[in-house]
Protein backbone atom coordinates (compact mmCIF):
# COMPACT_ATOMS: atom_id res chain seq x y z
CA UNK A 1 0.00 0.00 0.00
CA UNK A 2 2.76 2.29 0.74
CA UNK A 3 4.24 1.95 -2.62
CA UNK A 4 0.63 2.67 -3.76
CA UNK A 5 -0.15 5.76 -2.59
CA UNK A 6 3.61 7.77 -2.92
CA UNK A 7 2.90 7.16 -6.62
CA UNK A 8 -0.78 8.38 -6.40
CA UNK A 9 1.20 11.50 -4.19
CA UNK A 10 3.98 11.56 -6.91
CA UNK A 11 1.97 11.66 -10.10
CA UNK A 12 -0.84 13.85 -8.90
CA UNK A 13 -3.76 11.15 -8.38
CA UNK A 14 -4.65 11.52 -4.89
CA UNK A 15 -3.08 13.43 -1.72
CA UNK A 16 -4.10 14.61 1.92
CA UNK A 17 -6.47 16.82 1.77
CA UNK A 18 -5.73 20.63 3.55
CA UNK A 19 -2.21 19.84 3.79
CA UNK A 20 -0.39 23.20 4.01
CA UNK A 21 -2.44 23.31 7.36
CA UNK A 22 -0.95 19.45 8.10
CA UNK A 23 -3.95 18.23 6.78
CA UNK A 24 -7.50 16.49 7.62
CA UNK A 25 -7.40 13.32 9.78
CA UNK A 26 -8.29 10.66 6.38
CA UNK A 27 -9.68 13.27 4.00
CA UNK A 28 -7.95 13.27 0.33
CA UNK A 29 -8.14 15.22 -2.52
CA UNK A 30 -7.78 14.27 -5.68
CA UNK A 31 -5.51 15.55 -8.31
CA UNK A 32 -5.66 15.60 -12.38
CA UNK A 33 -4.82 12.07 -12.82
CA UNK A 34 -6.85 11.11 -9.93
CA UNK A 35 -10.59 13.25 -11.38
CA UNK A 36 -9.71 11.37 -14.61
CA UNK A 37 -9.86 7.96 -13.01
CA UNK A 38 -12.37 8.18 -10.50
CA UNK A 39 -14.90 9.93 -13.38
CA UNK A 40 -13.72 6.81 -15.83
CA UNK A 41 -15.09 4.53 -12.68
CA UNK A 42 -18.23 6.11 -12.47
CA UNK A 43 -18.33 6.66 -16.52
CA UNK A 44 -17.80 2.81 -16.91
CA UNK A 45 -20.88 2.01 -13.71
CA UNK A 46 -23.09 4.63 -15.88
CA UNK A 47 -22.62 2.59 -18.96
CA UNK A 48 -23.35 -0.62 -17.65
CA UNK A 49 -25.87 1.05 -15.79
CA UNK A 50 -27.47 3.14 -18.35
CA UNK A 51 -26.00 2.56 -21.65
CA UNK A 52 -26.41 -1.07 -21.91
CA UNK A 53 -29.58 -1.78 -21.08
CA UNK A 54 -33.41 0.30 -20.95
CA UNK A 55 -34.71 -0.59 -17.23
CA UNK A 56 -32.59 1.92 -15.65
CA UNK A 57 -33.16 5.61 -15.13
CA UNK A 58 -30.58 7.97 -13.66
CA UNK A 59 -31.15 10.30 -10.65
CA UNK A 60 -29.16 12.73 -9.07
CA UNK A 61 -31.02 14.21 -5.63
CA UNK A 62 -29.60 16.30 -3.17
CA UNK A 63 -27.21 15.55 -0.32
CA UNK A 64 -29.49 17.71 2.23
CA UNK A 65 -32.85 15.85 2.36
CA UNK A 66 -36.00 16.26 4.92
CA UNK A 67 -34.65 14.83 8.62
CA UNK A 68 -37.45 13.24 8.86
CA UNK A 69 -35.61 10.80 5.53
CA UNK A 70 -33.02 9.29 8.40
CA UNK A 71 -36.25 8.03 10.83
CA UNK A 72 -37.98 6.40 8.23
CA UNK A 73 -34.90 4.53 7.37
CA UNK A 74 -33.62 3.62 10.25
CA UNK A 75 -30.58 5.31 10.43
CA UNK A 76 -31.52 7.83 13.33
CA UNK A 77 -31.48 4.82 15.58
CA UNK A 78 -29.62 2.19 13.75
CA UNK A 79 -26.73 3.53 11.79
CA UNK A 80 -24.17 3.47 14.87
CA UNK A 81 -20.90 1.99 15.76
CA UNK A 82 -19.80 0.80 19.02
CA UNK A 83 -17.32 3.29 20.47
CA UNK A 84 -14.46 2.65 22.71
CA UNK A 85 -12.06 5.40 24.39
CA UNK A 86 -9.23 4.51 26.13
CA UNK A 87 -8.65 7.17 28.97
CA UNK A 88 -4.45 6.47 28.93
CA UNK A 89 -4.16 7.54 25.43
CA UNK A 90 -7.10 9.61 24.63
CA UNK A 91 -7.51 7.87 21.73
CA UNK A 92 -11.52 6.42 20.08
CA UNK A 93 -11.86 2.76 18.85
CA UNK A 94 -14.52 0.76 16.79
CA UNK A 95 -14.97 -1.84 19.63
CA UNK A 96 -15.56 -4.23 16.66
CA UNK A 97 -12.35 -3.31 15.12
CA UNK A 98 -10.19 -3.91 17.83
CA UNK A 99 -8.60 -6.64 16.65
CA UNK A 100 -7.23 -4.84 13.17
CA UNK A 101 -6.30 -1.78 14.98
CA UNK A 102 -2.63 -0.73 16.78
CA UNK A 103 -2.43 0.33 20.31
CA UNK A 104 -1.15 3.81 19.82
CA UNK A 105 1.43 3.69 22.53
CA UNK A 106 2.31 0.25 21.59
CA UNK A 107 1.53 -0.72 18.18
CA UNK A 108 2.66 -4.38 18.56
CA UNK A 109 -0.49 -4.69 20.59
CA UNK A 110 -4.24 -3.86 19.85
CA UNK A 111 -5.96 -1.37 22.11
CA UNK A 112 -7.00 -2.78 24.79
CA UNK A 113 -4.06 -4.85 25.36
CA UNK A 114 -1.46 -2.60 26.41
CA UNK A 115 -0.20 -2.76 30.34
CA UNK A 116 -1.52 1.19 30.06
CA UNK A 117 -4.50 0.62 28.30
CA UNK A 118 -7.47 1.79 30.06
CA UNK A 119 -10.94 1.36 28.07
CA UNK A 120 -14.39 2.65 28.89
CA UNK A 121 -17.43 0.20 27.90
CA UNK A 122 -18.39 0.30 24.12
CA UNK A 123 -21.50 2.91 23.67
CA UNK A 124 -22.98 3.34 20.24
CA UNK A 125 -21.70 6.02 18.40
CA UNK A 126 -24.19 7.64 15.19
CA UNK A 127 -22.05 8.08 12.29
CA UNK A 128 -24.26 10.75 10.44
CA UNK A 129 -22.79 14.16 10.33
CA UNK A 130 -25.30 16.71 11.82
CA UNK A 131 -25.73 20.78 10.89
CA UNK A 132 -28.51 22.79 11.04
CA UNK A 133 -30.29 24.48 8.12
CA UNK A 134 -30.80 28.00 8.50
CA UNK A 135 -28.40 31.43 9.43
CA UNK A 136 -28.79 31.29 13.22
CA UNK A 137 -27.60 27.84 14.41
CA UNK A 138 -29.77 28.19 17.66
CA UNK A 139 -32.98 28.57 15.97
CA UNK A 140 -31.83 26.12 12.87
CA UNK A 141 -33.12 23.14 12.79
CA UNK A 142 -30.99 19.94 12.68
CA UNK A 143 -30.02 18.30 9.75
CA UNK A 144 -28.22 15.14 8.66
CA UNK A 145 -25.51 15.11 5.48
CA UNK A 146 -26.80 11.90 3.33
CA UNK A 147 -24.92 9.05 4.65
CA UNK A 148 -25.71 7.06 1.95
CA UNK A 149 -27.21 8.04 -1.80
CA UNK A 150 -29.91 5.39 -1.64
CA UNK A 151 -32.63 6.90 0.50
CA UNK A 152 -32.22 9.68 -2.45
CA UNK A 153 -33.70 7.59 -4.37
CA UNK A 154 -36.26 5.33 -2.59
CA UNK A 155 -37.98 9.23 -1.15
CA UNK A 156 -38.08 9.99 -4.92
CA UNK A 157 -40.01 6.81 -6.01
CA UNK A 158 -43.21 8.50 -6.42
CA UNK A 159 -41.93 11.03 -9.36
CA UNK A 160 -39.65 8.42 -11.10
CA UNK A 161 -42.76 6.32 -11.61
CA UNK A 162 -44.83 8.74 -12.88
CA UNK A 163 -42.04 10.47 -15.55
CA UNK A 164 -40.06 7.49 -16.20
CA UNK A 165 -42.47 4.94 -17.86
CA UNK A 166 -40.94 2.18 -16.29
CA UNK A 167 -42.88 -0.69 -14.26
CA UNK A 168 -41.14 -2.94 -11.81
CA UNK A 169 -38.73 -4.70 -12.85
CA UNK A 170 -36.91 -1.13 -13.48
CA UNK A 171 -34.14 0.55 -11.40
CA UNK A 172 -33.05 3.88 -10.39
CA UNK A 173 -29.33 4.72 -10.24
CA UNK A 174 -27.44 7.44 -8.42
CA UNK A 175 -23.84 8.43 -8.39
CA UNK A 176 -22.99 11.27 -5.35
CA UNK A 177 -21.01 12.24 -2.09
CA UNK A 178 -22.07 10.62 1.32
CA UNK A 179 -20.47 10.99 4.49
CA UNK A 180 -20.13 9.17 7.65
CA UNK A 181 -18.03 10.12 10.90
CA UNK A 182 -16.06 6.91 10.55
CA UNK A 183 -14.42 6.66 14.08
CA UNK A 184 -11.40 4.45 12.57
CA UNK A 185 -11.45 5.55 9.02
CA UNK A 186 -7.93 4.55 7.36
CA UNK A 187 -6.04 2.99 4.50
CA UNK A 188 -5.95 5.77 2.71
CA UNK A 189 -8.93 6.12 0.30
CA UNK A 190 -10.48 2.61 1.61
CA UNK A 191 -12.12 4.66 4.45
CA UNK A 192 -12.75 7.91 5.06
CA UNK A 193 -15.49 10.48 6.09
CA UNK A 194 -16.36 11.85 2.65
CA UNK A 195 -16.74 9.43 0.16
CA UNK A 196 -18.46 8.60 -3.31
CA UNK A 197 -20.72 6.12 -3.71
CA UNK A 198 -22.65 4.81 -7.06
CA UNK A 199 -25.62 3.06 -5.98
CA UNK A 200 -28.59 1.54 -7.86
CA UNK A 201 -32.09 0.50 -6.37
CA UNK A 202 -33.66 -2.10 -8.44
CA UNK A 203 -37.45 -2.27 -7.60
CA UNK A 204 -39.15 -5.98 -8.77
CA UNK A 205 -42.07 -7.77 -8.32
CA UNK A 206 -41.79 -10.01 -5.03
CA UNK A 207 -41.96 -12.66 -6.08
CA UNK A 208 -38.98 -12.04 -8.29
CA UNK A 209 -37.02 -10.71 -5.73
CA UNK A 210 -34.47 -13.85 -4.99
CA UNK A 211 -33.90 -14.26 -8.57
CA UNK A 212 -32.98 -10.81 -9.44
CA UNK A 213 -30.43 -11.06 -6.14
CA UNK A 214 -28.82 -13.48 -7.72
CA UNK A 215 -28.81 -11.73 -10.78
CA UNK A 216 -27.26 -8.87 -9.42
CA UNK A 217 -24.79 -10.59 -7.43
CA UNK A 218 -23.57 -12.17 -10.52
CA UNK A 219 -23.28 -8.70 -12.67
CA UNK A 220 -21.68 -6.90 -10.10
CA UNK A 221 -18.71 -9.59 -9.74
CA UNK A 222 -18.24 -9.56 -13.75
CA UNK A 223 -18.30 -5.97 -14.11
CA UNK A 224 -15.37 -5.67 -12.19
CA UNK A 225 -13.62 -8.73 -13.88
CA UNK A 226 -14.55 -6.98 -17.18
CA UNK A 227 -12.75 -3.86 -16.67
CA UNK A 228 -9.70 -6.44 -15.69
CA UNK A 229 -9.60 -6.96 -12.22
CA UNK A 230 -7.73 -10.22 -11.41
CA UNK A 231 -10.21 -12.98 -10.87
CA UNK A 232 -8.36 -14.65 -8.14
CA UNK A 233 -8.60 -11.05 -6.39
CA UNK A 234 -12.34 -11.14 -6.03
CA UNK A 235 -14.93 -12.86 -4.44
CA UNK A 236 -18.16 -13.23 -3.57
CA UNK A 237 -18.86 -13.32 0.58
CA UNK A 238 -22.46 -13.89 1.58
CA UNK A 239 -23.55 -12.25 4.53
CA UNK A 240 -24.13 -14.76 8.19
CA UNK A 241 -27.74 -13.69 9.12
CA UNK A 242 -26.32 -12.22 12.41
CA UNK A 243 -24.31 -9.81 10.14
CA UNK A 244 -27.52 -8.62 8.34
CA UNK A 245 -28.71 -5.17 8.47
CA UNK A 246 -31.82 -4.19 9.46
CA UNK A 247 -33.78 -3.84 5.99
CA UNK A 248 -31.75 -6.89 4.91
CA UNK A 249 -33.10 -10.37 4.23
CA UNK A 250 -29.73 -11.63 1.96
CA UNK A 251 -26.54 -9.60 1.32
CA UNK A 252 -23.40 -10.34 -0.57
CA UNK A 253 -20.36 -8.31 -0.65
CA UNK A 254 -18.30 -8.45 -3.63
CA UNK A 255 -15.09 -8.47 -1.71
CA UNK A 256 -11.48 -7.36 -3.23
CA UNK A 257 -7.95 -8.80 -2.20
CA UNK A 258 -6.52 -4.91 -1.22
CA UNK A 259 -2.90 -5.09 0.24
CA UNK A 260 -4.91 -4.62 3.72
CA UNK A 261 -6.30 -8.41 3.03
CA UNK A 262 -9.71 -9.02 1.88
CA UNK A 263 -11.93 -6.51 2.07
CA UNK A 264 -15.70 -5.15 0.79
CA UNK A 265 -15.48 -3.38 -2.23
CA UNK A 266 -19.66 -3.31 -2.61
CA UNK A 267 -22.53 -4.53 -1.08
CA UNK A 268 -25.65 -6.16 -2.92
CA UNK A 269 -28.71 -6.52 -0.19
CA UNK A 270 -31.91 -7.80 -1.04
CA UNK A 271 -34.13 -5.24 1.12
CA UNK A 272 -37.38 -5.83 0.39
CA UNK A 273 -39.90 -3.76 0.47
CA UNK A 274 -38.71 -1.54 3.68
CA UNK A 275 -37.76 1.38 2.48
CA UNK A 276 -40.81 2.20 0.56
CA UNK A 277 -43.15 1.16 3.79
CA UNK A 278 -40.67 2.89 5.79
CA UNK A 279 -41.41 6.27 3.86
CA UNK A 280 -44.61 5.66 2.91
CA UNK A 281 -45.42 4.98 6.56
CA UNK A 282 -43.51 7.89 7.19
CA UNK A 283 -44.66 10.56 4.58
CA UNK A 284 -48.06 9.22 4.52
CA UNK A 285 -47.35 9.05 0.55
CA UNK A 286 -48.71 5.75 -1.03
CA UNK A 287 -45.47 3.97 -2.54
CA UNK A 288 -46.88 0.81 -4.11
CA UNK A 289 -46.97 0.03 -8.03
CA UNK A 290 -50.42 -0.68 -9.58
CA UNK A 291 -50.67 -2.61 -12.95
CA UNK A 292 -53.37 -1.58 -15.11
CA UNK A 293 -53.05 -4.60 -17.12
CA UNK A 294 -53.56 -7.08 -14.17
CA UNK A 295 -55.66 -4.84 -11.42
CA UNK A 296 -52.51 -5.99 -8.97
CA UNK A 297 -51.37 -3.50 -6.56
CA UNK A 298 -48.32 -3.86 -4.65
CA UNK A 299 -44.94 -2.44 -3.03
CA UNK A 300 -42.01 -3.62 -5.05
CA UNK A 301 -39.30 -5.42 -3.27
CA UNK A 302 -35.59 -3.86 -3.68
CA UNK A 303 -32.38 -5.27 -4.84
CA UNK A 304 -29.29 -2.66 -3.96
CA UNK A 305 -25.79 -2.59 -5.13
CA UNK A 306 -24.06 -0.24 -3.30
CA UNK A 307 -20.59 0.52 -4.66
CA UNK A 308 -18.23 2.83 -3.31
CA UNK A 309 -15.93 5.19 -6.54
CA UNK A 310 -13.13 5.85 -3.96
CA UNK A 311 -13.21 2.40 -3.16
CA UNK A 312 -13.38 1.15 -6.80
CA UNK A 313 -10.72 3.16 -7.53
CA UNK A 314 -8.48 2.34 -5.06
CA UNK A 315 -9.21 -1.15 -6.09
CA UNK A 316 -7.89 -0.91 -9.90
CA UNK A 317 -5.08 0.90 -8.57
CA UNK A 318 -3.92 -1.57 -6.51
CA UNK A 319 -4.26 -4.41 -9.12
CA UNK A 320 -2.95 -2.16 -11.99
CA UNK A 321 0.25 -1.35 -9.67
CA UNK A 322 3.39 -3.43 -11.29
CA UNK A 323 6.67 -3.18 -11.21
CA UNK A 324 9.39 -4.86 -14.07
CA UNK A 325 12.82 -5.04 -14.73
CA UNK A 326 13.61 -4.07 -18.16
CA UNK A 327 17.10 -3.35 -19.05
CA UNK A 328 18.59 -3.76 -15.60
CA UNK A 329 16.17 -0.80 -14.17
CA UNK A 330 12.45 -1.06 -12.70
CA UNK A 331 9.99 0.04 -14.56
CA UNK A 332 6.78 0.97 -12.44
CA UNK A 333 3.51 0.68 -14.65
CA UNK A 334 0.00 0.88 -13.51
CA UNK A 335 -1.61 -1.87 -15.55
CA UNK A 336 -4.71 -0.07 -15.85
CA UNK A 337 -7.95 -1.44 -18.07
CA UNK A 338 -7.07 1.06 -21.42
CA UNK A 339 -11.08 2.06 -20.73
CA UNK A 340 -10.02 3.38 -17.08
CA UNK A 341 -6.45 4.73 -18.32
CA UNK A 342 -6.69 8.70 -17.05
CA UNK A 343 -4.69 9.58 -20.35
CA UNK A 344 -5.23 7.31 -23.29
CA UNK A 345 -2.36 7.90 -25.57
CA UNK A 346 0.75 10.73 -25.10
CA UNK A 347 2.15 12.13 -27.88
CA UNK A 348 5.92 12.63 -28.46
CA UNK A 349 8.25 14.50 -30.63
CA UNK A 350 11.47 12.40 -29.91
CA UNK A 351 13.41 15.78 -30.90
CA UNK A 352 12.49 19.50 -29.67
CA UNK A 353 13.27 20.27 -33.26
CA UNK A 354 13.54 19.89 -36.36
CA UNK A 355 10.18 19.49 -37.44
CA UNK A 356 9.14 16.63 -34.84
CA UNK A 357 6.76 19.29 -32.32
CA UNK A 358 4.78 20.64 -35.11
CA UNK A 359 3.52 17.44 -36.76
CA UNK A 360 3.53 15.86 -32.90
CA UNK A 361 1.08 18.86 -31.87
CA UNK A 362 -0.77 18.20 -35.24
CA UNK A 363 -1.72 14.71 -34.49
CA UNK A 364 -1.76 15.31 -30.91
CA UNK A 365 -4.57 18.36 -31.71
CA UNK A 366 -6.55 15.73 -34.09
CA UNK A 367 -6.93 12.92 -31.37
CA UNK A 368 -7.96 15.32 -28.51
CA UNK A 369 -11.53 15.84 -30.01
CA UNK A 370 -12.16 12.23 -29.50
CA UNK A 371 -9.74 10.94 -26.70
CA UNK A 372 -8.11 12.15 -23.60
CA UNK A 373 -4.57 12.71 -24.81
CA UNK A 374 -1.35 14.19 -23.58
CA UNK A 375 1.49 16.35 -25.39
CA UNK A 376 4.71 16.11 -24.17
CA UNK A 377 8.05 17.21 -25.23
CA UNK A 378 9.90 17.78 -21.84
CA UNK A 379 13.17 15.44 -20.97
CA UNK A 380 14.72 12.47 -22.73
CA UNK A 381 11.72 10.06 -24.38
CA UNK A 382 12.82 7.20 -22.04
CA UNK A 383 11.63 9.43 -18.95
CA UNK A 384 8.80 10.93 -20.90
CA UNK A 385 7.61 6.72 -21.07
CA UNK A 386 8.40 5.94 -17.77
CA UNK A 387 6.36 9.04 -16.83
CA UNK A 388 3.70 7.77 -18.94
CA UNK A 389 4.07 3.91 -17.42
CA UNK A 390 3.68 5.30 -14.01
CA UNK A 391 0.05 7.06 -15.03
CA UNK A 392 -1.29 3.94 -16.97
CA UNK A 393 -0.87 5.45 -20.29
CA UNK A 394 -1.54 2.63 -22.91
CA UNK A 395 -0.33 3.88 -25.75
CA UNK A 396 2.59 6.60 -26.86
CA UNK A 397 2.58 7.99 -30.39
CA UNK A 398 6.67 8.99 -30.81
CA UNK A 399 7.51 11.31 -34.05
CA UNK A 400 10.61 10.93 -35.31
CA UNK A 401 12.69 12.05 -38.42
CA UNK A 402 11.08 9.40 -40.51
CA UNK A 403 7.50 10.63 -39.43
CA UNK A 404 8.21 13.40 -41.28
CA UNK A 405 8.73 12.01 -44.92
CA UNK A 406 6.72 8.63 -44.40
CA UNK A 407 3.77 9.94 -42.46
CA UNK A 408 4.31 7.32 -39.88
CA UNK A 409 4.69 7.21 -36.36
CA UNK A 410 5.92 4.61 -33.79
CA UNK A 411 2.96 3.23 -31.75
CA UNK A 412 4.40 1.88 -28.01
CA UNK A 413 2.22 -0.14 -26.04
CA UNK A 414 2.60 0.14 -22.31
CA UNK A 415 2.07 -3.34 -20.87
CA UNK A 416 4.28 -5.53 -23.88
CA UNK A 417 6.50 -2.22 -24.46
CA UNK A 418 6.04 -3.53 -28.09
CA UNK A 419 6.21 -0.83 -30.59
CA UNK A 420 4.85 -1.14 -33.98
CA UNK A 421 4.66 1.83 -36.97
CA UNK A 422 1.75 3.23 -37.93
CA UNK A 423 0.47 5.43 -40.92
CA UNK A 424 -0.53 8.55 -39.60
CA UNK A 425 -4.13 8.66 -41.57
CA UNK A 426 -5.27 5.56 -39.73
CA UNK A 427 -3.84 6.00 -36.37
CA UNK A 428 -6.91 7.19 -34.85
CA UNK A 429 -8.88 3.98 -35.85
CA UNK A 430 -6.23 2.07 -34.77
CA UNK A 431 -6.46 3.11 -31.15
CA UNK A 432 -10.00 3.07 -31.09
CA UNK A 433 -9.85 -0.47 -31.99
CA UNK A 434 -7.32 -1.50 -29.62
CA UNK A 435 -9.39 0.79 -27.00
CA UNK A 436 -12.47 -1.61 -27.68
CA UNK A 437 -10.53 -4.82 -27.86
CA UNK A 438 -11.11 -7.39 -25.25
CA UNK A 439 -8.51 -6.32 -22.40
CA UNK A 440 -6.96 -8.59 -19.92
CA UNK A 441 -4.16 -7.82 -17.70
CA UNK A 442 -0.62 -9.25 -18.40
CA UNK A 443 -0.41 -9.75 -14.13
CA UNK A 444 -2.69 -12.78 -14.52
CA UNK A 445 0.67 -14.78 -16.49
CA UNK A 446 2.91 -14.14 -13.58
P1 LIG B 1 -18.04 -1.07 5.63
O1 LIG B 1 -18.52 -2.39 6.21
O2 LIG B 1 -16.70 -1.17 4.93
O3 LIG B 1 -18.13 0.08 6.58
P2 LIG B 1 -20.66 -0.73 4.61
O4 LIG B 1 -21.14 -2.14 4.54
O5 LIG B 1 -21.09 0.14 5.74
O6 LIG B 1 -19.05 -0.70 4.47
P3 LIG B 1 -22.37 0.19 2.58
O7 LIG B 1 -23.25 0.96 3.47
O8 LIG B 1 -22.87 -1.10 2.03
O9 LIG B 1 -20.96 -0.01 3.25
O10 LIG B 1 -21.92 1.16 1.40
C1 LIG B 1 -21.71 0.70 0.07
C2 LIG B 1 -20.31 0.96 -0.40
O11 LIG B 1 -19.90 2.31 -0.13
C3 LIG B 1 -19.23 0.11 0.29
O12 LIG B 1 -19.16 -1.17 -0.28
C4 LIG B 1 -17.99 0.92 0.01
O13 LIG B 1 -17.49 0.68 -1.29
C5 LIG B 1 -18.50 2.34 0.07
N1 LIG B 1 -18.19 2.92 1.39
C6 LIG B 1 -18.93 2.80 2.53
N2 LIG B 1 -18.36 3.47 3.55
C7 LIG B 1 -17.23 4.05 3.03
C8 LIG B 1 -16.21 4.89 3.58
N3 LIG B 1 -16.24 5.28 4.84
N4 LIG B 1 -15.20 5.28 2.76
C9 LIG B 1 -15.16 4.89 1.46
N5 LIG B 1 -16.10 4.11 0.90
C10 LIG B 1 -17.13 3.69 1.66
Amino acid sequence: MEKLVSLCKRRGFIFPSSEIYGGIGSTYDYGHYGVLLKSAVKAAWWHAMLQERDDIVAIDSAILQHPRTWEASGHLANFTDPLVDCRACKQRFRADHLDQLACPRKPSKHPGEGAECDLTAAREFNLMFETTIGPVKESGAAIFLRPETAQGIFVNFKNVLQFARKKPPFGIAQVGKSFRNEITPGNFVFRTREFEQMEMEFFVPPASAAEWFAYWTAARREWYLELGIRPDHLRLRPHEPEELSHYSSQTSDVEYLFPIGWSELEGVANRGDFDLRQHSEFSGETLEYFDPRSGERYVPHVIEPAAGADRATLAFLADAYDEEEVEGETRTVLRLHPRLAPVKVAVLPLLRKDGHPELAGEIYRALRGTLTCEYDEGGSIGRRYRRQDEIGTPWCVTVDHESLGERTVTLRERDSLAQQRVGIDVLAAEIERRLSATWTTPKLAV
